[in-house]
């Protein structure tokens, strides 16, 4: 490892071994697949920087990356790391992709998408099966360079995935302005998503966001079995982490295509958010149907203009509401019913006459869960029986 010295020190000394141990070979990538969650077939490969220098011992990316970047270094690094892995790659089975990380700055410098196209064409691997994963400091500031690059990039086959997301800046106008392929949920929120409901109501929102803009997204740091199936549930395309393989050297790849297969096309995002399947279900119903959502306190999360109706309030105003604060009784039935669910008991449609519309309705109450089963709230469905 490296000698405890001054940081500035260290800095110095790591900037010009690792200048030596480019030259000299002993800087090199590793891969690690990126998988569809669904089916666990490959459809990417990162590449991530190893270097065991001479004298240093191992020296972790999370250590020299940062300083071969202020040094200037990236370029040549990435250029080393993309003819490596593309050289190798082309003789595999499959389409998979490779992923090269590329630093805030590397992005910005305007020779970027040459060099890039450069290194793969002299690997001779198609550069329509790279992608580039950047993370939002390379894209912050001059937002009309980023598009530009960006644009270069995709107009031939480059797909661009967003690293990191969630830590940072993250910002939603970013996201809307420039037209990444992927974006991968950081490995802290993951990580912690069994433990933390905050955590999961995190990953849920960038799954959820994903499906509404359109965007796959990758889930990383996935270790657990617990982690993948809470992920499949919330609807999320693709994962990367311990479970599915370690990042290893390139001479092991071709063994792991062949366990795995590949499948290269990007799947449309799965499942839908709570207003999109609302709307979904409003467009299905032929019949008139009142759906709303309540969480356990009995507070409306959403409704729809026909059980606003039925219950006899403002279409524009319902959400917000409590449902005692407009009917006694139903409230007191829902408060049972959550009883039930709490209990894992089934909970039975009852007729109602909904005294604020005085209708009667047909009530159907289902149980909400989150991902590892705790208790939400409740979905309603009210059918008009009184015509
Ligand atoms: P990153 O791009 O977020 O890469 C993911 C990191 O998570 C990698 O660390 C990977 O080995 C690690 N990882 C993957 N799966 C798991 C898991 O299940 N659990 C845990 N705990 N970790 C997992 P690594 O290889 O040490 O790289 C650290 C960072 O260094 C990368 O973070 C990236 O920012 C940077 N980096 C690595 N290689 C390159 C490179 O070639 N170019 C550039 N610009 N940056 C690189
Ligand atoms: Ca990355
Ligand atoms: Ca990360």
């Amino acid at each position: 490892m490296v000698p405890a010295s001054s940081p500035l020190q260290n800095e110095s000394l790591i900037a010009s071994a690792f200048d030596l141990a480019l030259r000299r070979g002993s800087v090199h990538p590793v891969l690690q697949p990126i998988v569809h969650l669904n089916g666990g077939a490959v459809s990417s490969f990162e590449v991530l920087a190893r270097w065991t220098d001479e004298t240093l011992g191992i020296i972790p990316p999370a250590v020299f990356i940062p300083i071969v970047e202020k040094r200037g270094l990236i370029a040549p690094l990435t250029s080393h790391l993309i003819r490596e892995a593309c050289s190798a790659a082309r003789e595999w089975p499959g389409l998979f992709r490779l992923a090269f990380n590329i630093s805030p700055l590397h992005f910005q410098d305007g020779e970027m998408p040459s060099l890039l196209e450069d290194a793969v064409r002299d690997a001779r691997f198609p550069l329509a099966r790279t992608q580039i994963e950047i993370t939002e400091t390379a894209v912050i500031g001059d937002l009309a360079a980023a598009r530009a690059t960006i644009d270069i990039l995709r107009a031939k086959g480059v797909r661009i995935l967003l690293d990191d997301f969630g830590t940072g800046y993250s910002s939603l106008s970013r996201l809307q302005a420039l037209p990444f392929d992927k974006i991968k949920i950081d490995a802290s929120f993951v990580g912690s998503m069994e433990r933390s409901r905050d955590s999961r109501k995190i990953v849920s929102a960038v799954i959820g966001l994903g499906q509404n803009l359109g965007v796959p997204v990758v889930a990383e740091g996935v270790e657990t079995v617990a982690q993948a199936a809470i992920l499949i549930r919330l609807g999320c395309s693709f994962g990367q982490g311990w479970l599915f393989g370690r990042p290893v050297s390139m001479k092991e790849i071709p063994a792991i295509l062949h366990e795995r297969g590949t499948a290269p096309y990007d799947p449309p995002p799965r499942g839908l958010s709570i207003s999109q399947r609302l709307a979904q279900l409003d467009a299905v119903y032929a019949a008139p149907l009142g759906l709303c959502f309540v969480s356990h306190d009995l507070r409306i999360l959403s409704a729809n203009p026909y059980f606003a109706a039925m219950m006899g309030q403002d279409a524009g105003t319902i959400v917000g509401l409590t449902i005692p604060e407009i009917d006694a009784d139903v409230a007191s039935h829902l408060r049972a019913n959550l009883e039930h669910a709490r209990r894992g008991e089934i909970i039975l449609p009852r007729v109602w006459t909904l005294r604020p519309s005085k209708r009667r309705g047909l009530l159907i109450v289902t149980p909400a869960c989150d991902e590892i089963g705790e208790l939400l709230g409740l979905s309603l469905m009210v059918t008009d029986l009184s015509g």
